[in-house]
């Protein structure tokens, strides 16, 4: 059988897979040569830039299997794929850690003013400086401050552990009931069970120091105008889950006002060219969606997935 990785898979994926007897062929085929070529194969992986679309699905009559390296399936007609019998898998736990890890870099870039601390050093042999200043990097701590995690799935979960790690508060906010402990695991090994604070949404906006989203795509953001009038002054905030759960207007005043202190992105509305105003903000870090991009979640993503291929299409 054959498999087309769009997007390209993991060594080890790809090594899983031709262990098993399949090919996996990972030459890129743009989106508009697909429904002539995907024909030949059994099964597509992608990961978020490869559309399988309903048109495309009708055009390949004995594709077997989607695989989507990683969470979001906004890229596949998922329901009609599975009305014709074709499997559609996801690999939606193996980068949890790799996206909690970079809502920390933005979060610890956020504190101690890591942009403007480059951005405003003077250049070997510029003498004309005026001595070197400082005040822009009053950073404060993380430790002892309180973090708001919003959505408490899998990255809000591991995002919790790190800020525990570091010696937080963390209090959370989910649709559902969240568990009233999280184990976190030491290095040797020791595993504690820390308790955890679910508060109601509009009690986070006003308790936290930080605050840290981690829900699906929602149609109205979750934090507009009248939600960054809730928030404590000088909140810093890091979204690393969908553009559009933070309206962009709105987060552009309440930096221009002081009411938020610095925020940091990973996602957008638009992407993956952000509007400037945003790119250029002196208080904004933003990254290109790259909460996955460690090699060790794409191995795992890779492994993953093979597994799931193998699972169904050698049964
Ligand atoms: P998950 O399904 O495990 O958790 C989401 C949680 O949000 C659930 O507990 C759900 O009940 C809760 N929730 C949903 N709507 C809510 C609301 N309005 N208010 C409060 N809670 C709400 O998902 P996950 O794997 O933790 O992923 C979270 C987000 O991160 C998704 O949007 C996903 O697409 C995104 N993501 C981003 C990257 C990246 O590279 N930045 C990588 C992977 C996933």
């Amino acid at each position: 059988m054959k498999i087309l990785a769009n997007d390209g898979i993991d060594p080890l994926g790809k090594q899983l897979l031709e262990n098993a007897g399949f090919t996996v062929d990972t030459n890129h085929i743009p989106q508009n040569e697909l429904a002539l070529k995907l024909p030949d194969y059994d099964a597509i992986t992608v990961r978020s830039a490869t559309k399988v679309r309903k048109d495309l699905i009708d055009a390949c009559p004995n594709l077997k299997l989607i695989g989507r390296g990683g969470v979001g399936m906004d890229n596949i007609d998922v329901e009609y794929a599975r009305s014709k019998g074709i499997a559609v898998v996801n690999t939606p736990a193996a980068s949890s850690l790799s996206v909690a890890e970079l809502v920390f870099a933005h979060l610890l870039s956020g504190v101690r003013f890591l942009y403007d601390a480059q951005r405003k050093m003077p250049v070997e042999g510029d003498t004309n400086f005026g001595g070197l200043k400082k005040a822009y990097a009053k950073g404060v701590e993380l430790r002892g401050k309180t973090l708001g995690v919003i959505g408490f799935g899998r990255i809000g979960r591991e995002t919790a552990k790190v800020g525990l790690g570091l010696g937080m508060d963390v209090i959370v906010s989910d649709l559902f009931e969240a568990p009233k402990t999280l184990p976190l695991t030491l290095s040797g090994g020791i595993t504690v069970d820390v308790p955890i604070t679910q508060v109601e949404l509009q009690e986070l906006f006003q308790r936290a120091d930080f605050i840290s989203l981690h829900v699906p795509f929602t149609e109205k953001p979750i934090i507009g105008e009248a939600e960054f009038g809730l928030l404590k002054p000088g909140v810093g905030i890091v979204n690393a889950s969908r553009g559009g759960v933070i309206d962009e207007s709105a987060l552009i005043a309440a930096l221009d006002s002081g009411k938020v202190a610095f925020a940091g992105l990973d996602v957008f509305d638009n992407e993956p060219t952000p509007r400037k105003d945003l790119l250029t903000h002196p208080k904004v870090s933003l990254t290109p969606h790259i909460g996955a991009a460690t090699g060790e979640a794409q191995e795992r993503i890779g492994e993953e997935l093979a597994n799931l291929i193998i699972q169904h299409l050698k049964k």
